[in-house]
């Protein structure tokens, strides 16, 4: 069968009903449908919370029938495949939907094969990781008896590049609550060269992380995950002399290292798994086919524009763009996609070149403290303004922590996804 709607959206995520909602509250006249298989709906941003036992995963959740907006039309399945010099969609189904316009943003794929073990052990053997089940992060939390601790990331883009570490520092804190932490070594090992790439932010984090005893790893490329016998292996990708000098607070926690590839024992071991853009999109001509941007959509980063199909737009996660993947970053992308969109619908041009790369990361340090990093394409401080008035969002404040706990679902819920913010 095949159906045609003047708007196609793939997704009906953050992004996705963002779209939708903002589309239909300019022009309730348009014509959209939204593509989508998931029954549920979730504020992932929570999530880190809910690994730290402050917040409920149940509230993390809605029914995703309940956020469609009224107007649009669902189409409850997968997308498997993009033949957008035809305009047309397949579906799961067999059924093939063609559209005028298509915004792309079906999100983020876990690939656990990039990581050898991992797929075996991931919520097994204290492998948790709070983009996959937070629940059982914070079971590990409350698990854990001292030892060795390691927090890690994969070298693929990930969405909320601060979620790995930030799940660290309100484990140390539970833990120093719980009289554990003085038996433990707390590791973070990342393939980056830094622990965050924005200043002031990353000068705050470095506080935190010498008041905290944290020790860092740098260029620590994840390769596998041995559950049962509980080591993680890393590929170290820099030429060194001594491991130590990759090191930061190097402590010994029984590393084996052979040519350029160690080896470390933990007792438990919080990850991001690899990350990719799903294959429909990869296996399209959406997706830019070389480059670093390889596999993810390619848009003009400013327009959010297909290079080369003018009447496709992609935002949020699976879009190339270089900045951190965040749902605040959607917040910002959204309108410029809906403006443009309109343009394009009305005179066959857009209008809004205005994204510069906002994102921003809600650095949770501890129960109750927050630092709000925000930032841009060019790797600066991006601060919100009115914010800024009033707290200096660089340093660790509980009134962020009161924000992200109770402002930002509360925005998310009630005006972001309706389209009012
Ligand atoms: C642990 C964690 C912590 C985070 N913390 C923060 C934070 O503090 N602040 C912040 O701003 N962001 C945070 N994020 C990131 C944020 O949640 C994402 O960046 C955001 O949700 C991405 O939105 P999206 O619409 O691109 O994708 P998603 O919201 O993931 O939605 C994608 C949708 O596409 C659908 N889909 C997938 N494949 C298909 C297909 N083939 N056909 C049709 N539909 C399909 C999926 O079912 C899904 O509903 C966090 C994420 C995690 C996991």
């Amino acid at each position: 069968m095949e159906k045609h709607h003047q708007i196609a959206i793939i997704g009906a995520g953050t992004a996705g009903i963002t779209v939708a909602a903002q589309l239909l509250r300019k022009d309730k006249s348009l014509d959209v449908a939204i593509i989508d298989p998931a029954q549920k709906h979730y504020y992932q941003a929570a999530w880190t919370l809910v690994g730290a036992g402050a917040y409920k995963y149940k509230n993390t959740e809605r029914d995703m029938g309940d956020l469609i907006p009224r107007g649009a039309t669902w189409i409850q399945e997968a997308a498997t495949k993009l033949d957008p010099e035809n305009n047309t969609i397949h579906l799961e189904s067999g059924d093939r939907l063609t559209y005028d316009y298509l915004v792309a943003c079906p999100g983020i794929k876990y690939d656990y094969s990039l990581v050898e073990g991992l797929e075996e052990t991931m919520g097994k053997n204290g492998v948790c990781s709070n983009y996959v089940d937070p629940d059982y992060t914070w079971e590990v939390l409350q698990e854990f008896k001292g030892g060795t601790a390691i927090f890690t990331q994969p070298s693929t883009p990930i969405k909320c590049g601060g979620a790995p570490q930030k799940i660290m520092y309100l484990a140390d804190d539970y833990w120093r609550k719980s009289s554990v932490r003085d038996k433990s070594d707390v590791l973070f090992v990342t393939p980056g060269s830094v622990i965050f790439g924005v200043e002031p932010f990353k000068s705050t984090l470095m506080k935190v992380v010498d008041r905290k005893g944290l020790q860092l790893r740098f260029f620590h490329k994840l390769v596998k995950v041995d559950g049962p016998n509980k080591r993680v292996h890393f590929d170290i990708v820099k030429p060194y002399e001594k491991l130590s000098h990759l090191c930061y607070n190097f402590n010994e926690v029984g590393t084996d290292e052979v040519e350029g590839h160690v080896s470390m024992p933990f007792d438990m071991l919080h990850l991001a798994p690899p990350q990719t853009a799903p294959d429909f999109i990869r296996e399209s001509s959406l997706a830019h086919q070389e480059g670093p941007s390889k596999g993810w959509i390619d848009v003009d980063i400013n327009s959010l524009q297909h290079n080369t199909y003018k009447n496709v737009f992609a935002l949020g996660d699976a879009a190339a763009l270089p900045t951190a993947k965040t749902g605040a970053a959607i917040r910002k992308q959204a309108p410029v996609v809906t403006e443009n969109l309109f343009h394009m619908i009305q005179q066959d041009s857009v209008l809004n070149k205005d994204y510069q790369g906002y994102s921003s990361c809600p650095l949770v340090t501890g129960y109750g403290k927050m630092v709000l990093a925000e930032f841009n394409y060019e790797g600066e401080r991006d601060s919100d303004p009115l914010l800024s008035r009033f707290f200096n969002t660089a340093k660790e404040l509980w009134p962020m922590w009161v924000l992200k706990k109770y402002g930002l679902p509360f925005m998310y819920w009630n005006l972001m996804l309706k389209g009012k913010a």
